[in-house]
């Protein structure tokens, strides 16, 4: 039998037969977390890629709190609202040219699944046989069957495998070798007459946090508009600054046809995605045969109280100071990581924009590696939330992040390398 769990909940990837103590947190603030337990806890990994100036933003909070008085929740098909409307229009206005419809929903996963149905009716609607979709070795979409189905095939989703749909794979472009990426999506492209490719742009999150630079991205786009294959960046995670612009595809100068945002278009404070097309897909929709309606809702799409907090953080981004932030912060990460390049304990010393990994040299790699839990309750002792992916360690702070605090994150790293629990591991 088992002993008796703390609580009922059953956690997000969670193994509670390992951990079943959990961080109570009372308070958010900043770059900060207060514990029931009293103690300060430095958010560094934004609460999980989602709170982009910090927790609890006053001016996300006032507009929550006013929203929430005014107009909770409202059915969204053939009704609308003002913090909608503005979201859509601010959204357009910040996100790559050429990107004209705005689908809502209320995840990460959910913004991808349209982002596929978009796709899939496009060709449908155009009387064309084209239902594959071609996919990124090592990526994340998310959790959903859909999701997962674009996603790299791993211990995350192997019990699901046979609901999971057939893709086609292109390898990752590791640093010299991004042409076998190229040629591989060149040939997927002409031979397998595909719908659509997805792709996280410059950063594959869940995966490992591998970076790629932005001419590949934007030779890839080529590819796939060279063909009439629909690109679709999954900027879940690289959205909102991660990769020093606002978007990762503006690095590359690259529009997508199908756009999905979402961890921070709150800012990290309340469920919310959207989903971003080009017109002629829209278009292909657009007729008077409601067959061809786009049949895709979940009961809370455009919630009005979550379209409030992104209205307010879109016009947080509006202005020039939270742009100038995301460079410093970019700036200070760059100082920070400079001496692991150096430092043979690690490998893969990169950084992206404001995000940096580095992979502690261990016999074990991957994201079961015993060093993974071991590293994050070493962090936990330190007051540190850091959730590294197996031996591969990120920092993705809030913008509001301070240089000594990325003093004591990059102090710990340093110390966890020092610690001799997992010396025996080392590759020698
Ligand atoms: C987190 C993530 C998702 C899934 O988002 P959820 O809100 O967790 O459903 C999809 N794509 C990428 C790239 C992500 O990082």
């Amino acid at each position: 039998m088992m002993p008796k769990k703390n609580s009922p909940i059953w956690h997000p990837f969670t193994q509670h037969a390992l951990q079943d103590e959990m961080t109570r947190v009372v308070r958010g603030d900043g770059a900060y977390l207060s514990t029931s337990d009293g103690r300060r806890i430095l958010d560094a990994i934004s609460s999980w890629w989602v709170v982009t100036h910090g927790h609890c933003h006053p001016r996300i909070v006032n507009a929550i709190q006013d929203q929430a008085a005014k107009l909770n929740q409202i059915i969204f098909a053939g009704y609308t609202h003002d913090p909608a409307e503005e979201v859509a229009a601010l959204v357009l206005e910040l996100a790559p040219p050429g990107l004209d419809h705005v689908f809502f929903s209320d995840s990460g996963s959910t913004s991808v699944e349209v982002a596929l149905k978009m796709a899939l009716g496009y060709w449908r609607h155009l009387g064309k046989q084209r239902t594959r979709i071609v996919v990124m070795q090592h990526s994340y979409h998310g959790d959903t069957i859909g999701a997962m189905s674009v996603g790299a095939r791993s211990v995350f989703n192997a019990p699901y495998g046979p609901l999971l749909f057939d893709v086609i794979s292109v390898p990752f472009p590791a640093s010299g070798r991004e042409q076998i990426t190229l040629d591989a999506l060149e040939t997927a492209c002409q031979k397998d007459s595909p719908a659509a490719f997805i792709v996280e742009p410059l950063i594959l999150g869940a995966g490992g946090m591998l970076m790629y630079p932005a001419w590949v991205l934007k030779e890839m786009k080529r590819i796939c508009e060279a063909s009439g294959v629909l690109f679709i960046a999954d900027e879940v995670m690289t959205g909102w600054g991660r990769t020093g612009t606002l978007f990762a595809c503006q690095q590359a100068n690259v529009t997508p046809d199908i756009a999905c945002y979402s961890k921070g278009l709150t800012g990290g404070a309340l469920p919310l995605a959207v989903t971003l097309c080009r017109s002629d897909i829209f278009d292909a929709h657009y007729s008077k045969d409601r067959a061809r309606t786009f049949f895709h809702s979940s009961s809370y799409t455009a919630n009005p109280i979550a379209c409030a907090a992104a209205k307010a953080n879109l016009e947080i981004w509006q202005d020039q100071q939270s742009h100038q932030r995301v460079a410093s912060v970019a700036r200070m990460q760059e100082r920070a990581i400079e001496p692991f390049r150096t430092d043979p304990r690690f490998a893969n010393v990169r950084r992206t924009g404001t995000v940096t990994a580095l992979d502690l040299r261990t016999s074990e790699a991957g994201y079961l590696a015993k060093i993974g839990p071991e590293l994050q309750a070493f962090f936990i002792e330190r007051n540190l939330l850091l959730r590294p992916l197996g031996n591969t360690i990120y920092v993705m702070p809030p913008y509001c992040v301070t240089a000594s605090d990325l003093d004591e994150i990059y102090g710990a790293i340093r110390d966890a390398a020092d610690a001799t629990a997992w010396r025996r591991n080392y590759v020698t």
